[in-house]
């Protein structure tokens, strides 16, 4: 397991070249970034040309869990080989004095790896990490994945080890040469995922309430997280 006070690699692959300083090393920043991900992007390369397609993601210690039926081409594809895995974070627009200067405010972070299967002795666990993670301990108020589940479920893991952040914050750049700053409303549109109210399904009996996980998920998205920390 890396320790995560190891700062995370700068070389050939992973150095951000536009806009370094915006690069953070830490590798906290990265579990961060992946904390708060429901979703990330899994590129790969079928015959010959690039495909990326959005997955569910859970961090899992220093790997990041993807799992998918046994019949997704991709989880196919991706086993045993190089993936890319992207997440990114939109926190807001930025209107800048010029299209040119405007941009976005953003957390983003991406992974290069190879994707391993998961073993079937790990699956469950793993797959425990991936729902408590997405649907906030959604485990601990249904039952069990049965044999049958789990046998159609393949689970990946990348490691974190060969990853970069990258961080877009703040207010937008100023030109002072270009028009009279204070004459042109300049400023960011703040974005974030929020959680609305909870809808019941139509075969739900009367006096049955919405289960803590429910809660759980909309309070920490609505308080700016995502639904649960991952491990
Ligand atoms: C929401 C969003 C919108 C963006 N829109 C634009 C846009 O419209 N135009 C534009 O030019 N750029 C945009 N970017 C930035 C873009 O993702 C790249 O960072 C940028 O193109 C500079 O790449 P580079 O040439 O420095 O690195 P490259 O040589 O392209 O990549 C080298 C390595 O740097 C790392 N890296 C590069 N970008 C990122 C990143 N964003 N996050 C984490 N690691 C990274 C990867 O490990 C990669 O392998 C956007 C980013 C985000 C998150």
């Amino acid at each position: 397991m890396t320790d995560v006070t190891t700062p995370l690699p700068v070389d050939a692959t992973t150095r951000i070249r536009r806009e370094s300083e915006r690069q953070v090393t830490e590798r906290a920043a990265l579990h961060a970034v992946l904390d708060e991900a429901l979703v990330a992007h899994v590129g790969v390369v079928r015959d010959g040309l690039p495909l990326v397609l959005p997955f569910a993601c859970a961090r899992d210690g220093d790997t990041l869990l993807l799992h998918g039926s046994t019949g997704s081409g991709l989880m196919r594809l991706a086993a045993g080989e190089p993936v890319c895995v992207t997440v990114t974070h939109l926190d807001g627009l930025v209107y800048a004095r010029t299209t040119f200067d405007s941009s976005m405010r953003y957390r983003s972070a991406v992974v290069h790896g190879t994707a391993e299967v998961v073993p079937p002795e790990e699956k469950e666990r793993a797959l425990t990490v991936l729902s408590d993670h997405l649907f906030c301990d959604r485990t601990a108020e249904v039952r069990a994945s049965t044999v049958k589940e789990l046998a159609a479920t393949m689970v990946l893991r990348v490691s974190l080890e060969r990853a970069s952040v990258k961080v877009a914050a703040g207010p937008p750049e100023v030109d002072p040469d270009d028009v009279e700053p204070r004459s042109v409303w300049a400023g960011i549109l703040p974005l974030s995922t929020v959680a609305g109210e909870p809808q019941p399904s139509p075969d739900v009996r009367d006096g049955v309430d919405v289960p803590p996980s429910v809660r759980r998920a909309a309070d920490r998205l609505n308080a700016g997280g995502a639904p649960a920390p991952a491990r």
